[in-house]
């Protein structure tokens, strides 16, 4: 792929913290238009017209299409390519400033589900989980997993019902990705959720937190978030200096993971200006490196009941493995099984009906090397362990309108309870592998 290397042609526009976030940054996407081009089976015939444009990007799994962003010199060009599209955005820029209604809305009190309107500042999300703890002032802590580049804290919260805390962990990363802005929100209404509805005597909440502890992280990669707010909407990795020089910044805290690093080269990437580039040791974040350390501790502890790695768009529920497409688990059968429950819940759920595609993650999607769900898996011994890909399947792509914020998020909440309750049932016992 030719990237469009976007940071050269983004003007950096400083935002205080109490500025409204991303306003400031929609003009450089002025008149760039998002594409999704139709490949039909075919994609190296599609890439190689393609190779006579510059463009970035959105999606790995082309066999049916292929997402791009195309600046406006290059339109005449690409409309000369004669391939088959739609039109995601017709001005991205547009798109983007829709996107960043602002958070005052919030009338900053954590029983109200208008957060869930819009997106928000950085500073905002860290009260608003401040918030979200001082009303369950017993049974949470604000926790960090440790420090992000920048010195960022990836904060997060930690959630207890009846007789705990001490209980199997159900654990959360949302925003590994600083563009899939979707995923914070939805960790976090997750936890609002949970929160509101044990004060308040819902069934589901409570006994998913009698049985388990939540640790819920929803901001994983804060210093490329807060970059996506300030200077580059659509940002993926850390904001970690390239080794020996290079001039490109970041890793991909989720290519960054220790197990399976370097076991298939078509994982991740060796080059520092890509967005899937993997470090040049396993672990070598120090956002990565805090994630693992409470993923070994809560192994240590009562152990890991679920893990759940939040990320944006293409609705897919991914279990291991990621880094080889012809490896499966022992518990590939009960993993499918659950992932099955949890889309048909989703989709009962939506007035919509939205669909979640199912299966192991490298077989189902593309390879991965050092991702989390392989890691969590392997080395946290967690006993379910997924990616899931949130909306949409393509029509906005990583810029999902506000308006889809709560659609969202409150499908995730139908899946999720369904998930909870059957994680320690018998029900598994005896489904194979698939
Ligand atoms: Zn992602």
């Amino acid at each position: 792929m030719r990237g469009l290397r976007l940071s050269s042609i983004l003007a950096v526009v400083a935002v205080g913290a109490s500025a409204i976030p991303t306003k400031g940054i929609s003009s450089p996407y002025d008149g760039f238009k998002v594409f999704r081009v139709k490949t039909q089976g075919h994609p190296s015939a599609i890439q190689e017209k393609l190779s006579n444009i510059t463009f970035e990007q959105w999606n790995h799994d082309v066999n049916s299409h292929i997402d791009i962003v195309v600046a406006p010199d290059q339109l005449p060009v690409f409309a000369e390519l004669g391939l088959e599209f739609d039109v995601m955005h017709e001005d991205l820029g547009a798109s983007i400033a829709a996107e960043s209604v602002h958070s005052s809305l919030w009338k900053r009190q954590a029983g109200d589900p208008s957060w869930f309107d819009s997106y928000h500042d950085y500073n905002d999300h860290i009260e608003y989980f401040q918030s979200l703890h001082d009303l369950f002032p017993d049974n949470s802590e604000i926790i960090s997993s440790g420090s992000s580049y920048e010195n960022r804290s990836l904060y997060g919260i930690h959630l207890w019902g009846t007789g705990g805390p001490g209980k199997p962990a159900v654990l959360y990363h949302g925003t590994v990705h600083a563009r899939e802005w979707i995923s914070t929100a939805t960790t976090e209404y997750l936890t609002y959720k949970l929160v509101t509805g044990y004060n308040a005597g819902d069934r589901d909440a409570r006994s998913a937190l009698d049985k388990y502890d939540f640790y819920i992280i929803p901001i994983v990669n804060p210093d490329g978030f807060a970059y996506t707010q300030t200077t580059q909407r659509l940002w993926r990795k850390n904001r970690q200096p390239g080794p020996n020089g290079s001039t490109c910044y970041g890793r991909d805290i989720n290519r960054n993971w220790e197990f399976a690093w370097d076991a298939n080269p078509l994982g991740a990437s060796t080059n520092p200006c890509s967005q899937t580039y993997k470090g040049e040791r396993p672990s070598d974040t120090p956002e990565n490196q805090g994630l693992d350390k409470l993923v070994r501790q809560l192994r240590d502890g009562a152990g890991i009941k679920l893990y759940i790695d939040w990320h944006s768009y293409g609705q897919y529920i991914l279990s291991p493995f990621g880094y080889k497409d012809t490896l499966y688990a022992p518990e590939l059968g009960k993993w499918t099984k659950a992932a099955q429950i949890v889309s048909d819940a989703i989709r009962d759920s939506s007035s919509d009906l939205t669909t979640f595609t199912f299966g192991p993650s490298g077989a189902t999607l593309y390879p991965t090397t050092g991702a989390a769900p392989d890691h969590v898996y392997s080395i946290g011994r967690a006993e379910f362990s997924y990616t899931i890909e949130l909306r949409d399947i393509g029509r906005y792509g990583f810029v999902l309108p506000p308006e889809l914020i709560r659609p969202t998020v409150e499908e995730q909440w139908a899946g999720q309870k369904v998930l909870w309750s059957l994680l320690d049932e018998e029900f598994f016992d005896g489904v194979g592998p698939a």
